[in-house]
């Protein structure tokens, strides 16, 4: 948009992952679709994601993780996800470094092995291939494990893909099929117009019938520019790199009862993560990394994968992502405010090619791939605060006339809304 007033059929808000995933699918279905961003795409969570494709059941606490994830209910999402990543670079005609090489998981107590059963009954049941291996087994499957490991699960499914080559190609391929690009674009209003929405960047204007809010940690913030309160929590999470290596690892390894998740990716290096806090979540700028986490995290791997002590450490950052209240994933219109959709939550990088599919089939009027109809954004709205009572005559004062009220307005104003978060960054 070169200034002023544009239109488009839908606004995306967001080029992360997930809002490239959706300006593709839309553009594909011949919509005209305009993506705004803040900054630079893919900088965010997406930028900074450890891009793991979880398939098996994930451990259901994250560390700081306040409600464990409904993992029955997770796995038929993650099996959805998983098909569809399967076919992503064809699509995309893109590189993405797709490695589906299979994972393990782990589990280091007799209460671990119960939940590995538990979470294998669950996989079977919805067609997810697992199989358990005990002891000698599961060293046999995995020599790189330590001794205090039990028994593992293995997912043939589980692998990665480089988050930096994702969203760049979902975007390249949504620009090929005519989805406008519109970076360095923070979104300032978003307001009902007419039957549709008006958003707001610098310079100018953009209507278009749907609006799609993808804003990741910031999900929150633009929706309560349209009056619209969700119960998000952005956190900062952070992730380990060693140097690179000849290849010492080819599957991805997770724990069932910590957060820890490790891999070696195409160029080398050993990522591990596992979603351990980082020392502070900075939405204006870049979220601090911490030291602690860094000390249990690398632990953790090098207790469970004694070979990375040999590894020298590179790096590690930080990056923010939503969370919702029931770690449970966001995505529908908004009740009440036709046209304007959210999706967002953790995970997304994973369910990224089907959020994005599922968002255009709810936005197009055809029915989405898999039913979502329980993961929309009512059961997170804030309440509008009460509005105050009308005053009352005050039976002493005769009722003075409308023209000596300038303060009083005749119909009641809006309910005043909570003040926007002010971690929003903006
Ligand atoms: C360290 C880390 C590790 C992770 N590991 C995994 C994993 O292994 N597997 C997995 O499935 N998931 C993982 N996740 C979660 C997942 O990667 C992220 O949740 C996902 O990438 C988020 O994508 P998104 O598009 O929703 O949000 P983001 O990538 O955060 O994008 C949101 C975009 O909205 C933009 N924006 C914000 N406000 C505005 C505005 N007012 N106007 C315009 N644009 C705006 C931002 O600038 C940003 O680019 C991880 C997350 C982190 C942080």
């Amino acid at each position: 948009m070169s200034g002023r007033q544009a239109t488009a059929d839908v606004v995306v808000i967001g080029a992360g992952v997930l809002g490239a995933a959706t300006a593709y699918e839309l553009a594909r279905r011949g919509l005209r679709t305009a993506v705004v961003e803040r900054g630079a795409p893919g900088r965010e969570g997406s930028g900074t994601t450890a891009g793991n494709l979880h398939v098996q059941a994930v451990h259901t606490r994250r560390p700081g993780q306040a409600v464990p994830l409904d993992s029955r209910r997770f796995l038929p999402l993650q099996k959805a996800a998983s098909e569809r990543w399967s076919d992503l670079e064809a699509d995309l005609e893109a590189d993405l470094e797709v490695r589906r090489a299979g994972g393990f998981t782990v589990a280091e107590t007799e209460g671990q092995v119960a939940e590995l059963k538990a979470k294998s009954a669950w996989e079977a049941a919805e067609g997810i291939p697992s199989e358990l291996l005990y002891g000698p087994a599961a060293h046999t499957a995995l020599p790189a494990l330590g001794p205090t490991v039990r028994a593992v699960n293995w997912c043939p499914l589980d692998g990665y893909a480089n988050p930096l080559l994702a969203t760049r190609a979902y975007l390249a391929a949504a620009g090929r099929l005519g989805a406008r690009l519109l970076p360095f674009s923070p979104v300032t209003a978003l307001a009902r117009h007419g039957s549709g929405w008006r958003t707001t960047i610098p310079g100018g204007t953009l209507d278009s019938a749907a609006v799609i809010d993808v804003a990741g940690p910031w999900l929150d913030a633009v929706a309560a520019l349209a009056g619209v309160r969700l119960r998000m929590t952005p956190v900062a999470i952070q992730m380990h790199a060693t140097v690179r290596a000849p290849v010492v690892l080819r599957h991805l390894v997770q724990h069932i009862g910590e957060g820890l998740s490790v891999k070696q990716v195409t160029a080398g290096n050993v990522l591990i993560g596992g979603g351990w806090p980082a020392g502070g979540l900075d939405l204006a700028g870049r979220s601090r990394t911490s030291t602690h986490s860094l000390a249990g995290n690398v632990a953790q791997a090098v207790r469970v994968l004694p070979s990375l002590a040999r590894l020298r450490l590179l790096r590690m950052w930080a990056g923010p992502l939503a969370a919702t209240p029931d770690e449970m994933p966001l995505i529908g219109e908004v009740p009440g405010e036709r046209g304007l959709y959210v999706a967002g939550g953790t995970y997304a990088f994973t369910f990224a090619p089907l959020w994005g599919e599922t968002l255009a089939a709810l936005v197009a009027g055809e029915r989405p791939p898999v039913a979502v109809a329980d993961l929309g954004p009512h059961r997170l709205m804030r309440p509008e605060p009460p509005r105050p009572d009308p005053p009352r005559p005050d039976p002493a004062r005769p009722e003075q006339p409308r023209s000596d009220r300038p303060d009083r307005p005749d119909t009641p104003g809006p309910a005043p809304r909570e003040p926007v978060d002010d971690t929003s960054g903006r």
